[in-house]
């Protein structure tokens, strides 16, 4: 396994077979917790780092970054290892930074207003690319006080389905949140799925004290299979049954996110038959006004249009306020940039 995977367990065991002794591993721990190289473990005897340094590393690297003149948003493009490329974003608010970041290189579910998907997935990434993204933004933009974080809070958001690469995501959850490495809160982590059923109630056991965020975009199966391809396996209603699961199992409400869409889900009628659909539930719905993708055909709507559904929800009972667009101009949709970059270099 390449390095930057390992949790500290197999850490201990790797340097126990290279023979040496047991405070290395605290220090090599430490040094991937911080996303350095081997050359750059300093307090490391040479032959130790020559050692580390013929093993795979699995790490992230910035290619490029774009800063939103408007809100101080980042938007990253990352190189993998295999020359791959994925994005995430870097929003500042009041309590803290969020950094978005992918889960695969592009996307199997074939949404069909989102740029990641359109083709394919390339493949999962590992729980050592998904920490490395952090790693790279805070060895890019360090703290600044010490014993703080620039990146204070998470949301597996960018490209990919979380949790079509459940292995990796669960794993790099509990390495991410491990009180002796990087000891980032559960709580200041969404992760957010288009509605795989079986696996959101397996995700409710091994991650109980993660945001559940679930994509419904629709308040009925017609337009929701025609939008999520999902829908066809797992239909609204199943969906909106697994989110009350998580809600009760675990006491915390779950965000539904739901992208306006004009002429399509928009509607105030649609408000109102999205609020009988949520009701009893623990639940907060996120509006996103679409952040249209040429290729895909589809319109958003104004500011205006997403405050009057909102506040419709809202008199119904049901809690909704509309995301703050950020980066817009920097292509924060998702994939978009990585597609741009992508035709630029193959032409
Ligand atoms: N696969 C996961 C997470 C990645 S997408 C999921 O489906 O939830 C994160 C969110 O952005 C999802 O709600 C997704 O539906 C939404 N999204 C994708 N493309 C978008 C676009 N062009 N405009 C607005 N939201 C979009």
């Amino acid at each position: 396994m390449p390095l930057a995977d390992l949790n500290k367990q197999e850490i201990e065991k790797l340097l126990s077979d290279l023979g040496e002794p047991k405070y290395r591993a605290a220090q090599v721990w430490g040094w991937l917790n911080r996303g350095a190289r081997p050359d750059e473990m300093t307090n490391l005897p040479a032959s130790l780092r020559e050692k580390l340094s013929s093993i795979p590393y699995g790490g992230v690297t910035i290619e490029q970054k774009f800063f939103s003149e408007k809100d101080g948003t980042v938007k990253y493009l990352f190189r993998l290892e295999d020359e791959n490329l994925v994005e995430g974003v870097l929003m500042r608010y009041h309590y803290g930074n969020t950094l978005c970041i992918s889960t695969q290189v592009g996307c199997n579910m074939g949404c069909k207003f989102c740029a990641s998907t359109l083709e394919g997935c390339v493949r999962d990434l590992t729980i050592g690319e998904m920490l490395g993204q952090i790693l790279a933004v805070e060895r890019d933009e360090p703290p600044k006080e010490t014993g703080h974080r620039t990146v204070t809070n998470i949301v597996l958001m960018g490209s990919g389905e979380p949790l079509d690469n459940y292995d990796n995501v669960v794993g790099f959850l509990h390495r991410v949140t491990a009180a002796d490495g990087p000891n980032i809160s559960p709580r200041n982590i969404s992760v957010s799925t288009c509605g795989i059923v079986p696996k959101i109630d397996s995700f409710i056991e091994d991650a109980p004290h993660v945001t559940l965020s679930i994509s419904l975009h629709a308040h009925d199966d017609e337009t929701r299979s025609s939008l999520m391809p999902i829908n066809k396996a797992y239909p609204i209603d199943s969906v909106i049954a697994a989110a009350k699961r998580y809600a009760q199992k675990t006491g915390r409400r779950v965000v539904f996110e739901y992208a306006l869409i004009g002429g399509v889900n928009a509607s105030i009628a649609d408000a109102d038959a999205l609020s009988e659909k949520l009701r009893g539930i623990l639940c907060h719905v996120n509006l996103i006004p679409l952040n249209p993708v040429p290729e895909r055909g589809l319109d958003g709507v104004s500011r205006a249009e997403a405050e009057r559904f909102a506040a419709r929800l809202n008199e119904r009972n049901i809690s909704a306020t509309v995301r703050r667009e950020m980066g817009t101009d920097i292509e924060g949709a998702c994939g978009q940039l990585r597609r741009r970059i992508l035709h630029e270099i193959r032409g």
